[in-house]
């Protein structure tokens, strides 16, 4: 089942049609996995949370710069991430500032 994206705040889900793309969080290595997390920023997951219930889970590709994308397309969409890639942008407005 996709879960859609991981990032607080974040709605988007698979939809036909929308050129977002989900990638799943790099379980294989540990301190990129550890780095997203961090940014990812997600009360219910840590850096610490297991791989087992990590490795399921995805982000979408609004939290990506474009040069994070290995410069494929596929369609519309960007689906293949840089080996390096680390999301950018996790942090939504909420209508106030914190
Ligand atoms: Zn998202």
């Amino acid at each position: 089942m996709p879960s859609g994206c991981l990032v607080p705040g974040c709605t988007e889900k698979s939809r036909l049609g929308q050129s977002v793309s989900f990638h799943g969080l790099p379980v294989k290595d540990a301190q990129r996995c550890k780095l997203w997390l961090r940014v990812i920023n997600n009360h219910r997951v840590g850096e610490d949370t297991g791989k087992e219930i990590i490795k399921g889970k995805t982000i979408c590709s609004l939290h990506f710069k474009l040069e994070d994308f290995d410069g494929r397309l596929f369609g519309k969409i960007r689906s293949a991430l840089k080996p390096t890639a680390v999301p950018s942008y996790c942090r939504f407005r909420y209508g106030r500032r914190g």
